[in-house]
């Protein structure tokens, strides 16, 4: 899409678990101590060995929730609401022909691919990986500990004819609940209904109306979701106020859908070429939360 960066925006997260949680990794490896099903882990320089949520988990059950609440519109303002990503055939990256100007594959894409992106378009957000511990931590706090104290549930797949036991006893892994992950969500060049979509679907997630990780159907995965923290930048010569990157661009020929101001994050200030605006705790989960009534207005 553009070219330079006209606003750009990073939401800082903390998504703490209500009940236990199980992203699944793909591969046990070989250690014979493993569950069956056993958390995904990365490598800390110096706390060690630790679970983590990876950010490509957490986007799409974002995605996901925030497709199922606006799917029912159908269309807006003459744009699909949500495709079907799932169906090669009938979602955006599948339909949307190849051979056009970067402006035309964009006007040709649904509402939650212009915010999550689709095989033909880059997306406006990327969630990074969340973890039990801050960036500076050198010593394991007791978050940390907590999250890696994983529990082990046995259970067993149930034949549905038979009603015998058809797979198991198999073991899974699971992050206790009380745990927190922190992470970033990065926006760049957004309009003031992408960032309302964003937060309608995170506000899926605290409610518990969507889950996190897998075998969401016995109760696992219910988090809660806060915002700590939010920087947003736009370029100097926009207003002195927050606003969509529609208020940005001259001349768009994106199919951009009619803009709206963002709500107010007080003074900013000037720092070379943008403006730069902050926020943290209330204010910051307030900020995002109140961007849903962009996406309102759409209907
Ligand atoms: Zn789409």
């Amino acid at each position: 899409m553009y070219r330079h960066t006209l606003n750009r925006a990073r939401i800082g997260l903390e998504i703490t678990t209500v009940s236990p949680l199980l992203i699944r990794a793909g591969d046990t490896g070989l250690d014979p101590a493993r569950a069956d099903l056993s958390c995904v882990r990365t490598r800390h320089a110096a706390l060690g060995s630790t679970v983590y949520v990876p950010g490509s988990s957490a986007k799409g059950v974002i995605r996901a929730a925030a497709e199922s609440l606006i799917r029912g519109m159908g269309r807006v303002k003459g744009v699909v609401a949500a495709c079907d990503p799932l169906n090669h055939r009938a979602s955006c990256g599948g339909t949307v022909a190849k051979k056009q100007s970067t402006a035309a594959i964009h006007a040709g894409h649904c509402l939650a691919c212009r915010l999550f992106g689709s095989t033909m378009l880059r997306g406006r957000c990327a969630v990074r990986d969340l973890f039990p511990f801050r960036p500076d931590d050198t010593a394991p706090t007791d978050n940390f500990v907590a999250a890696n104290r994983t529990e082990t549930r046995s259970g067993v797949g149930i034949d549905r004819i038979a009603g015998s036991v058809k797979v198991g006893p198999f073991e899974s892994e699971m992050v206790p609940a009380g745990v927190w992950f922190a992470g970033d969500i990065a926006l760049t060049n957004v309009q003031a209904w992408q960032l309302g979509l964003l937060a309608a679907g995170l506000r899926e997630l605290d409610d518990g109306f969507a889950q996190l990780g897998s075998t969401k159907s016995r109760g696992l995965g219910v988090v809660s979701v806060t915002v700590k923290r939010v920087t947003f930048e736009q370029t100097i010569r926009g207003p002195e106020a927050p606003v969509g990157v529609g208020r940005l661009s001259a001349g768009d020929d994106y199919g951009l859908l009619p803009e709206r101001d963002l709500p107010s994050l007080g003074a900013g200030r000037v720092q070379g070429l943008v403006r730069r605006f902050e926020a943290e705790g209330p204010a910051a989960d307030g900020w995002l939360k109140a961007t849903e009534e962009a996406l309102g207005a759409l209907a």
